[in-house]
């Protein structure tokens, strides 16, 4: 079992309990701890987890306080009979072979509602709310809240507890001058600034006893202005081992800083040397965290000795057996979490459950069942693209007889596009995914095969998931030849000039600007990466940071569109800032309001407004059409009006708001019906 990654696989005794793997599952919030009734659900979806190996599970955050929840009415463990009901959880994860961690978060400033409490009164620039200033008895109350918390926790059957004292929550706003100006016992100097972390973990150990396992979670780097040096890190980490911490989880960032460290354009394992450097100064265990999501990576990381452990939280959700397969030496069948956010992070950010683009089932395990069916069928699926693959996919797994047809030489549709993108080479694994299930699940797969509806008689079900086509506006000048579609710019069939429009700014217009701004992809080099963002290594540097030093873009680009408003307003909420500070480093000239006149030899022709006011020239070489897509139907209502069962998913239903996402869930939904 250990021949494939021999130090992620090996045991570690951390003291009070010995894990049989180096993998933790990080802190996600999914939204079902906030509420009793789905404490079920949330057992059902640690349990998955802990029968695919994962050697430690922690638990969303729970907050000790009702002034430290992250929202109103949001979870909290405070008393008996909410400590009664995680018994439900514990038990599950345990039955399972699990261990499992309880979070406990109080978010300081950070939450959201009016009666919130900090170290100093000083509003977050992501909150509307200012939080009240702690009296030095107030803040002795928060640390007996925490101890509280944690004796509960031991009560409800778990094996410790994660103390958050990073991303910026009430602790780590204490440990930082930034947010924390007190000058009695709690502030001044960063050793009094220090000790409200300090007591609380002694505090924690004194309630817990010594089989009790104490993660403090802890900021690398807190990449603000203001933020802890890098010489109060590790005299932090070192008071908090001398406190009693079993070990140190690694986190770097606080959410209001305007550094990316887990979307998809961070490279992988960025942030371990700064890991492995805090490693060395403390005697304690110390886990790696972000953007670690391959077997490899983290095999890597463990190997050479830069941290004890790995903490992967996103994909957990992508792939609940993500141990178990690395383990059978079958890394090549992981669903690998691809960094995109939008079906954990951008939920959680509008209080909508948590759950993965390319895993739905993720926080739905008890309502999303793919089991066995006792009916076999033939089905086609025609369009490999996400929502095709999806549904042939699962539908071989429950036992049907599938087979998939694809017009293209290659699966993937517009995904495949998206992964040329510079800083989402991810998508790649997800077409890896894919290619290895069609072949694990018996797929009869048709590369190269237009499918009509002769080539569809004979099924049981018909699946459309055609898709999509680019959008062609009616624009004087389109049909020229220096105006390419997306997909001809993305794959390089034709040049591009040094001087190019885009028309349209929705996701994909962002993308292609990104695309055209970029020689080499950000997730390639590290230290550009690095520079790009003002990310630095120099340990006086306050919060980890420098001056951030873009390289410059090969070409100048107009990114253009109708609507008024700023560019890029619909996209994600974690990673749409990206992208706006991406094209804002590359000189992106932005323009909103646009009437497109004509193309013609001078270039593109603009004018703004209802009153076609400004008429102007933007002289471009190349124009790039991104203006949205419209259903590939017609097979669909052609096997309708011949009668046959057939089942319309992805873009081929609907094109407006199309995403991966629901593309995805949409052939697993399906999947699960048939
Ligand atoms: P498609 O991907 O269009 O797939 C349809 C497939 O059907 C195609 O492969 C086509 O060749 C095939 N087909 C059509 N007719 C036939 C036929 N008669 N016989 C056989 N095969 C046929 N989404 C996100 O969620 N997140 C992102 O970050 C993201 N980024 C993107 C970036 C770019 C540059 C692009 C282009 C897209 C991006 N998307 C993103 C959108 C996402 O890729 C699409 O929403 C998704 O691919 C739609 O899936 P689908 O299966 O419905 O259709
Ligand atoms: P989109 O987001 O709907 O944007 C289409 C753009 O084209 C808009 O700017 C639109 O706005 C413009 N447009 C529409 N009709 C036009 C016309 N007739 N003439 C000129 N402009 C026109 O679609 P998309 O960018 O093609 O993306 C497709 C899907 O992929 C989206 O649903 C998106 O969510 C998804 N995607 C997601 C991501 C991500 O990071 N999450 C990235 C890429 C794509 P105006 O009318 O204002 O000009
Ligand atoms: Fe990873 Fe995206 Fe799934 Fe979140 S939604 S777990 S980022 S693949």
């Amino acid at each position: 079992m250990t021949d494939h990654y021999p130090t992620l696989l090996s045991p570690l005794d951390l003291g009070p309990i010995t894990l049989p793997n180096r993998v933790i599952m990080g802190s996600m919030h999914t939204g079902l701890e906030d509420r009793a009734a789905n404490t079920g659900k949330l057992a059902a979806y640690f349990a998955e987890r802990a029968r695919g190996g994962v050697a430690l599970i922690v638990t969303g955050g729970y907050a000790p306080t009702r002034t430290g929840w992250l929202l109103p009415f949001g979870a909290k463990l405070t008393n008996r009979i909410e400590a009664r009901r995680h018994r439900t959880i514990t038990d599950a994860v345990h039955a399972e072979g699990g261990r499992i961690l309880l979070q406990i978060l109080h978010a300081g400033r950070y939450s959201y509602w009016p009666l919130s409490v900090s170290a100093s009164s000083i509003k977050a620039p992501i909150n509307p709310f200012r939080p009240r200033r702690l009296t030095s008895w107030g803040v002795r109350r928060q640390i007996r809240a925490f101890v509280r918390c944690a004796g509960l926790a031991r009560e409800a059957g778990y094996d410790g507890v994660e103390i958050m004292g990073g991303e910026g929550y009430f602790i780590n706003q204490f440990l930082a001058e930034r947010t924390n100006r007190r000058t009695d016992e709690w502030g001044g100097t960063p050793a009094k600034r220090r000790r409200l972390a300090v007591e609380i973990v002694r505090g924690v150990r004194a309630v817990g006893g010594p089989d009790f396992v104490i993660s403090f979670r802890l900021s690398m780097a807190d990449l603000v202005e203001r933020g802890q040096r890098w010489d109060e890190i590790v005299s932090l980490a070192q008071e908090v081992e001398a406190a009693g911490a079993t070990f140190i989880n690694t986190d770097i960032g606080w959410h209001e800083s305007r550094v990316p460290t887990i979307v998809t354009s961070v490279p992988r394992a960025a942030f371990v040397d700064v890991t492995a450097k805090l490693a060395q100064h403390v005697s304690i265990p110390v886990a790696a965290s972000n953007r670690i999501n391959m077997p490899e990576t983290a095999e890597a990381i463990l190997s050479d000795g830069r941290a004890a452990l790995v903490s992967l939280a996103r994909p957990m959700l992508a792939d609940p057996d993500w141990v178990r397969k690395a383990a059978a030496g079958t890394a090549d069948e992981i669903n690998t979490c691809i960094a995109c956010n939008q079906a954990c992070l951008d939920h959680a950010f509008v209080n909508k459950h948590v759950s993965c683009l390319l895993n739905p089932r993720a926080g739905r395990e008890t309502e999303l069942l793919l089991s066995p069916t006792r009916r076999s069928r033939t089905v086609a699926v025609v369009g490999a693209g996400p929502a095709g693959l999806s549904a042939a996919v699962n539908l071989a797994r429950r036992g049907h007889r599938v087979t998939l047809f694809e017009a293209d030489d290659c699966i993937g549709g517009q995904f495949g596009i998206a992964r040329l993108i510079p800083g989402k080479e991810e998508f790649s694994e997800t077409l890896r995914y894919f290619t290895r299930q069609l072949e694990l699940t018996g797929v009869d797969v048709r590369l190269g095969v237009r499918a009509d509806v002769a080539d569809l008689t004979g099924f049981d079900d018909v699946v459309v998931a055609t898709g999509v086509r680019p959008r062609v506006p009616e624009i004087a000048g389109i049909d020229r030849p220096n105006v390419l579609s997306y997909p001809q710019a993305v794959r390089g069939e034709a040049p591009i000039g040094t001087r190019v429009a885009v028309i349209g700014a929705g996701g994909i217009g962002v993308d292609v600007a990104e695309f055209l701004t970029h020689t080499s992809s950000p997730t390639m080099d590290l230290a550009e990466w690095k520079r790009e963002w003002g990310v630095c290594d120099d340990e006086d540097a306050n919060g980890g940071l420098s001056v951030p030093q873009p390289s410059p873009s090969p070409r100048e680009v107009y990114l253009l569109q109708r609507s008024s408003g700023r560019i890029g307003a619909g996209l994600g909420k974690t990673s749409g800032w990206v992208h706006r500070a991406s094209l804002k480093h590359k000189g992106v000239h932005e323009l909103s309001g646009v009437n497109y006149e004509r193309i013609d030899d001078d270039g593109l022709h603009i004018s703004f407004g209802a009153e076609r006011r400004d008429l102007r020239v933007l002289a471009v070489d190349t124009v790039v059409v991104c203006a949205g897509q419209e259903s590939v139907r017609d097979l669909a209502d052609e096997l309708l009006s011949a009668g046959v069962t057939t089942h319309v998913i992805g873009g081929a239903d609907v094109a407006a708001e199309l995403d991966a996402k629901r593309a995805i869930e949409q052939g697993t939904r399906l999947a699960a019906r048939i």
